[in-house]
């Protein structure tokens, strides 16, 4: 079971913001600006190298969900950012493939 498993499962706590029947969307633990979410499929995709031709609109929704929490919880106007890590040169730590969502602050770009 991968951790992102255990947090739709409710074996580790999160603070949830939104949850459906293909996904879950919960606070990062550790924030890299004021808001700080991962959109999460229920499926354990591990990333999106390994998503196939299946998961094409489990992959759209998960975007369509983003964009959705940003404009309910009042930051689509001022922007924000969607980030996937893929691997290991992308920076990912969990393999379950997750969407994350910043916002709160002006980001730089590129990233480092
Ligand atoms: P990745 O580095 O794989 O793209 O992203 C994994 C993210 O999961 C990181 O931003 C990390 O802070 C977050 N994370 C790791 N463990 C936990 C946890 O137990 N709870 C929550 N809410 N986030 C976690």
């Amino acid at each position: 079971m991968t951790l992102f498993e255990k947090i739709i499962a409710r074996e580790i706590p999160a603070t949830i913001l939104h949850e459906d029947e293909l996904c879950i969307a919960f606070k990062d633990i550790k924030p890299g600006a004021p808001v700080h979410l991962l959109v999460v499929p229920r499926k354990p995709v591990p990333r999106v190298a390994a998503a196939t031709a299946d998961d094409q609109a489990l992959l759209g929704h998960l975007l369509l969900t983003a964009g959705k929490i940003a404009r309910d919880q009042g930051f689509a106007e001022d922007g924000f950012r969607v980030v996937i890590n893929n691997g290991p040169h992308g920076g990912e730590t969990v393999p379950h493939l997750h969407v994350h969502v910043l916002a709160g602050r002006p980001l730089q770009w590129p990233p480092g």
